[in-house]
């Protein structure tokens, strides 16, 4: 198993090099605030496979942040009576309990799963995606785990 720095270090040297090589061959023309953006967002994409390891970073960070979002939705619920707070609470709760029953390089380390949650992204920007698909698929391809699902 690789670290969490290891995925972290392989996408930054990859994704340098590729950015690199095509603004070389004018194959990239993209403004420089959104490729550094790009660059940036790819950074966590290339440790989300491992959400499925209760002890790795991004599960840690991510279950957190769930947990405290739910608290925090569910007291602006108290207030607000907005019923979507509380599917958004739900929805959030049966991502915990699916990470809970979730196997290590199961699903979250599948094709399937770095498109699923790059997708989203198109509603940033469409050259993000592309980032973070790549620093997804980066941490896959160190894991030899390169399958549809
Ligand atoms: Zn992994």
């Amino acid at each position: 198993m690789s670290g969490y720095k290891i995925h972290i270090l392989v996408y930054l040297i990859s994704i340098l090099a590729l950015v690199f090589l095509l603004k070389n061959y004018n194959l990239l023309e993209l403004p420089m605030e959104t490729m550094l953006l790009g660059i940036l967002i790819g950074i966590p994409y290339s440790i989300l496979p491992d959400i499925d390891l209760p002890s790795s970073v991004m599960r840690k960070f991510l279950g957190r942040i769930s947990i405290a979002t739910i608290l925090v939705l569910l007291i602006a619920y108290l207030f607000l009576k907005n019923i979507l707070l509380i599917y958004i609470s739900i929805s959030l709760a049966l991502f915990l309990y699916f990470l809970w029953f979730s196997r290590h390089r199961g699903f979250f380390h599948s094709i399937t799963a770095a498109i699923l949650f790059s997708a989203p992204l198109f509603l940033i920007d469409t050259h993000i995606v592309g980032f973070a698909l790549f620093g997804y698929l980066s941490h896959l391809t160190i894991d030899g785990k390169l399958s549809l699902f």
